[in-house]
């Protein structure tokens, strides 16, 4: 089954103790298309400027994203450039131009408006919205935000997550949302603003899956090194959404399974660890869906017991 996306494509520049890139692709939705193009078809919507490079639209196009929505107008493409502390676990934002998502007014493809899977990227709220309205059919839709939006956009924010079946979000983020500092309390406000299941990760400590009546935890994949970690709640997002909708999965059918739920909170820690194994997107030149079903059954044999 068919996965839209929405959110930012962008050029990054990053720098880990590991090292330095001074113009990389990067951008929500780039890393959640290539994240999820492993498990099912994935189109995207976004805008880029001028500049945005052949190879790496060639990049998306081999991993065959749907590149309809992929609106390219004069101007620059969106950039963003962070800074990591020593053990990675913290980041700071050194620079946001969102040049031209400034103006951007997402059209949805036709073809689009019918397809049952809706991931909205971290993006300005509104345009997160927008997309969503273009959708009206979809039958699982969720997304991605971060403390910019919530801090500034907040009402807007939280009328936008109102009418989503899913919300990812790390634990900080969590907090800041609901202004509550216990985990679990806050995951409790946060279901109550809408979102029948919630995501929350937690960088290298793992994931956690809230639902009103379950809860899945799932610790971290311990990586032996991690040179960048741009991009991994992205591509936790791909792996979670695109596992579901390669799975088919439909939350407002009675019987549906949550073990599917968890086993994509699997597949998206699976794709996050991935992910940091490089910098930016650069994992993904070779990454084949063996090495990510074979990580997934390292996943199981650790957790079992
Ligand atoms: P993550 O590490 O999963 O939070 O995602 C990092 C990616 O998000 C980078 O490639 C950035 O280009 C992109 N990004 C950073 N800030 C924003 C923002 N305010 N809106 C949209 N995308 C952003």
């Amino acid at each position: 089954m068919s996965l839209v996306v929405i959110g930012s494509v962008a050029y990054d520049a990053i720098e880990t103790p590991y090292g330095k890139r001074e113009r990389t692709l990067g951008g929500s939705c780039t890393y959640i298309a290539l994240s999820a193009s492993y498990f099912s078809p994935t189109s995207i919507v976004a805008v880029v400027g001028e500049d945005f490079a052949a190879e790496d639209r060639a990049l998306l196009a081999s991993k065959g994203v749907g590149l309809e929505g992929l609106e390219q107008v004069p101007g620059k493409t969106f950039f963003w450039s962070g800074v990591y502390s020593a053990d990675m676990n913290d980041r700071t934002t050194l620079q946001t131009d969102l040049n031209v998502f400034a103006d951007f007014q997402p059209k949805l493809p036709v073809a689009y408006a019918s397809l049952p899977y809706l991931l909205l990227g971290n993006i300005q709220p509104a345009l997160q919205r927008q997309v969503h309205q273009q959708m009206p059919g979809a039958s699982f839709v969720g997304g991605d935000t971060m403390n910019l939006w919530i801090n500034h956009n907040r009402e807007e924010l939280i009328e936008t997550i109102r009418h989503w079946d899913f919300l990812l979000i790390n634990d900080g983020e969590a907090r800041l949302l609901v202004r509550e500092n216990n985990l679990r309390k806050a995951a409790q406000k946060i279901l109550e603003l809408g979102p029948k299941t919630l995501i929350i990760k937690r960088g290298e400590y793992g994931a956690m899956l809230f639902r009103e009546d379950s809860l899945f935890l799932l610790p971290g994949y311990l990586l032996e090194d991690v040179f960048d970690p741009t991009g991994a709640g992205d591509c936790f997002a791909g792996g979670f959404s695109g596992y579901l909708a390669e799975q088919g999965f439909d939350p407002r059918k009675s019987d549906f399974n949550v073990k599917e739920l968890h086993r994509a909170v699997i597949y998206g820690s699976v794709m996050g660890s991935f992910c940091c194994e490089e910098f930016g997107v650069e994992r993904f030149h070779t990454l084949s869906r063996k090495e990510i079903d074979q990580r997934f059954e390292e996943f199981r044999r650790f957790t079992a017991f």
